[in-house]
C-alpha cells in the first residue's frame, strides 16, 4: 500500500505521529511536514481546535471528520475528555445533527437498509467491510431522542451510540456496526426537504414493516451468529415493545430506551436512597410519560422491590403511578390502554391535570419521561417540596429543550431541597450562596458496560436480572464524597472503570443464569473485562 492511502485510512492513520522510521518504511516521506509529534500533543491540538468552534454542531462535525481521518486519535480524545465531548457526540448535539443530517452527511458511517432492499438484506450485510461484528445498534428513526420522526436521518444515533460503546465500554471500533432501517417517514418537513437522504414516502407498517424487520433479524443471525448483540434504539413505542418481546427469546437483543434507561434510573434511585433514607419499597413513584422510558423504568423498580421484599410484582407495581397524554392511568381506562400500560392501571378516580395527580398521589419520587419540556412547573415542584423534605425529581426528557425543568428551576423552586438529575446535562447552579451539581441520568453509564459484560461472557440472551445487576454495580460506584455534593451518579471521568465493574456484574449474572457460552468462567471478571477493553494507543508499524 502507498503512503498516500495509509494517510487516508482512518484505522491506520497516525498523521504527524508517524515516526521517522515509519515514514521511511511506508513511503510517507514528503507527504507530511517534517515535525513528528506524540499522541498526547495531537490530543491537545485537536481539543484546542474543537474549542475554537462556538457552535456545538460545528464541534460535532469536527469530531466526525476526525473519526473519518484518524480513528485512534478520535477515541483517545473522547476517552480523555469524556465529560466535555459526550454532549457533542451524543445528546443534545447529536439530535441537531440528525435534524440536519441531509446537509452535513458525508461518507457512509453505517449501513442503510430500506424497503427497496427487501430480499437483499443479507447481501447488504456482506457489503460491510468488517466481518467480526459484536454489537449492532439499529434504529428506524421514528422516535429520535425527544425529537420525533427523523426518518433515515436518525443514522446519527447508532453512529453516536457505537462510538460510546468503544470509548466508554471498550468494544473494538471494527466490531461495531451502525444500521438504519428506512421504511419511510411521516415527517412532512423531511418529505418536503430537497436534501432529505431517505425514502420519500410515508412509513410502512403492519406486515410490510414486520417482514423487513424479520428478514433483517434473520440475516444478522445468519451472518454474525448467535452472540452478536442487537441494540434497538429510538424506535417508536408501538414497535419497540413488540420487537423486544418478539426477538428476546431467539436473539441477543437489548432496547436501550426501555431497558437501558430503566437500569440507569434505578441505579440513580438506589443511590438517592442513601440521601433520603428508607428502602425502595418505602417510596411512591409518579411518572409523567408512560412510554418506553416510563414503563420500562416502572417495571424495573417494581421488579427490584419484589426481589427485596418477596412481594409479587402485581403488589409492588401498586407503588408506581403513571400519567400519559390523557391523564393518570387508572383502571377505568383499562380497555382503551396500549398493552404496555395495562399493568399500571390502578384503582383511582380519573385525574387529568398533572398537578392534580401530584397532589392526589403524593409521590416521593417524580420522574419525567414524556419528551414534553417545561412540564414540571413551579407549582408542581412546589407541591413536591411541600410533600417531601427531600423530593427526588428526575427530568429525563431529551434533548435539553425538552427537559421537564432546568436544574436551576428544580433547586430554586424547592429551595435547594430537591435531589435532582436530568437526561441532558445542566451546568452547576448557585442558589443562596451554595453550589448545586446535578447528576445526569445518562444511559451512557449503563449500556457500554452492559454490552461489554454480554460480550465477554458470550451471553446468548439478555435477562432482566442482568439489568438489576448493572444498576447495583453502578450505584456502588457512587462514593460518600459524591453524596456530600448531592450527586447520585458518579462523575463520567472514571467511566471506563465503572463500565468494567458493570460488565463484570452482568457477566457474573450471565454465568449464574447459565446464559454464558464463554467457558470456563474467568476467575476475576473485573480484571478480565479490563483486559478485553480496546485501547486507542497507536501501534508501531514496522
Ligand atoms: P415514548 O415511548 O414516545 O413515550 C412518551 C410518553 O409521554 C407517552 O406515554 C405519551 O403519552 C406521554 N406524553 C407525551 N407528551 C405528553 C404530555 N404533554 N403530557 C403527558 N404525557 C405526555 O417516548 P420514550 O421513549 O419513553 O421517551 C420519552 C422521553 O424520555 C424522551 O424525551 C427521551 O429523550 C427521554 N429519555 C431519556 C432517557 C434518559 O434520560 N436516560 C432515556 C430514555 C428516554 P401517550 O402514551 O398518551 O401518547
Ligand atoms: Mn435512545
Amino acid at each position: 500500500a502507498s503512503g498516500y492511502s495509509l494517510l487516508r485510512d482512518p484505522h491506520h492513520n497516525k498523521g504527524l505521529a508517524f515516526t521517522e522510521k515509519e515514514r521511511d518504511a511506508h513511503y510517507l516521506r514528503g507527504l507530511l511536514p517534517p515535525v513528528v509529534v506524540n499522541h498526547d500533543l495531537q490530543v491537545k491540538k485537536m481539543m484546542h481546535n474543537i474549542r475554537q468552534y462556538e457552535i456545538p454542531l460545528q464541534r460535532y462535525q469536527a469530531m466526525m471528520d476526525l473519526q473519518e481521518k484518524n480513528e485512534r486519535l478520535f477515541y483517545k480524545l473522547l476517552i480523555e475528555n469524556v465529560e466535555e465531548l459526550l454532549p457533542i457526540v451524543y445528546t443534545p448535539t447529536v439530535g441537531e445533527a440528525c435534524q440536519k443530517y441531509g446537509t452535513i452527511f458525508k461518507n457512509p458511517q453505517g449501513l442503510y437498509i430500506s424497503l427497496k432492499d427487501k430480499g437483499k438484506v443479507l447481501e447488504i450485510l456482506k457489503n460491510w467491510p468488517q466481518k467480526k461484528i459484536q454489537v449492532i445498534v439499529v434504529t428506524d428513526g421514528e422516535r429520535i431522542l425527544g425529537l420525533g420522526d427523523l426518518g433515515c436521518q436518525g443514522m446519527g444515533i447508532p453512529v453516536g451510540k457505537l462510538s460510546l460503546y468503544t470509548a466508554l465500554g471498550g468494544i473494538r471500533p471494527s466490531a461495531c456496526l451502525p444500521i438504519t432501517i428506512d421504511v419511510g417517514t411521516n415527517n412532512e418537513k423531511m418529505l418536503n426537504d430537497e436534501f432529505y437522504i431517505g425514502l420519500r414516502q410515508r412509513r410502512a407498517s403492519g406486515k410490510e414493516y414486520a417482514d423487513l424487520m424479520n428478514e433483517f433479524m434473520s440475516a444478522v443471525k445468519q451472518n454474525y451468529g448467535e452472540k452478536v448483540l442487537i441494540q434497538f434504539e429510538d424506535f417508536a413505542n408501538h414497535n419497540a415493545f413488540d420487537l423486544l418481546e418478539k426477538y428476546r427469546t431467539t436473539h441477543l437483543v437489548f432496547n436501550d430506551d426501555i431497558q437501558g434507561t430503566a437500569s440507569v434510573v434505578l441505579a440513580g434511585l438506589i443511590s438517592a436512597l442513601k440521601l433520603v433514607g428508607g428502602s425502595l419499597a418505602d417510596h411512591k413513584f409518579l411518572f409523567l410519560g408512560a412510554g418506553e422510558a416510563g414503563t420500562g423504568i416502572a417495571e424495573l423498580i417494581a421488579l427490584e422491590i419484589s426481589k427485596q421484599t418477596n412481594a409479587p410484582l402485581e403488589e409492588t407495581r401498586k407503588k408506581i403511578w403513571l400519567v400519559d397524554s390523557k391523564g393518570l392511568i387508572v383502571s377505568s381506562r383499562l380497555d382503551s390502554l396500549q398493552h404496555f400500560k395495562k399493568p399500571w392501571a390502578h384503582d383511582h378516580e380519573p385525574v387529568n391535570a398533572f398537578l392534580d395527580a401530584v397532589k392526589s398521589i403524593k409521590p416521593t419520587v417524580l420522574i419525567g419521561s414524556s419528551g414534553a419540556g417545561q412540564t414540571f412547573t413551579k407549582e408542581v415542584v412546589e407541591a413536591m417540596s411541600s410533600l417531601n423534605e427531600k423530593p427526588i425529581i428526575l427530568a429525563l426528557s431529551n434533548p435539553t429543550s425538552q427537559s421537564e425543568c432546568t436544574a436551576e428551576q428544580a433547586y430554586t423552586w424547592s429551595e435547594g431541597r430537591a435531589i435532582f438529575a436530568s437526561g441532558s446535562p445542566f451546568a452547576p447552579v448557585e442558589y443562596n450562596g451554595k453550589v448545586y451539581v446535578s447528576g445526569q441520568s445518562n444511559n451512557a453509564y449503563i449500556f457500554p458496560g452492559f454490552g461489554l459484560g454480554l460480550i465477554i461472557s458470550g451471553a446468548i440472551r439478555v435477562h432482566d436480572d442482568m439489568l438489576l445487576a448493572a444498576s447495583e454495580a453502578l450505584a456502588e460506584q457512587v462514593t460518600q464524597e459524591h453524596f456530600d455534593n448531592g450527586l447520585i451518579y458518579p462523575p463520567f471521568t472514571n467511566i471506563r472503570k465503572i463500565s468494567a465493574h458493570i460488565a463484570a456484574r452482568v457477566a457474573a449474572k450471565a454465568y449464574e443464569l447459565g446464559l454464558a457460552s464463554r467457558l470456563p468462567q474467568p476467575e476475576n471478571l473485573v480484571a478480565y473485562a479490563e483486559s478485553c477493553m480496546y485501547s486507542p494507543k497507536y501501534r508501531n508499524y514496522r
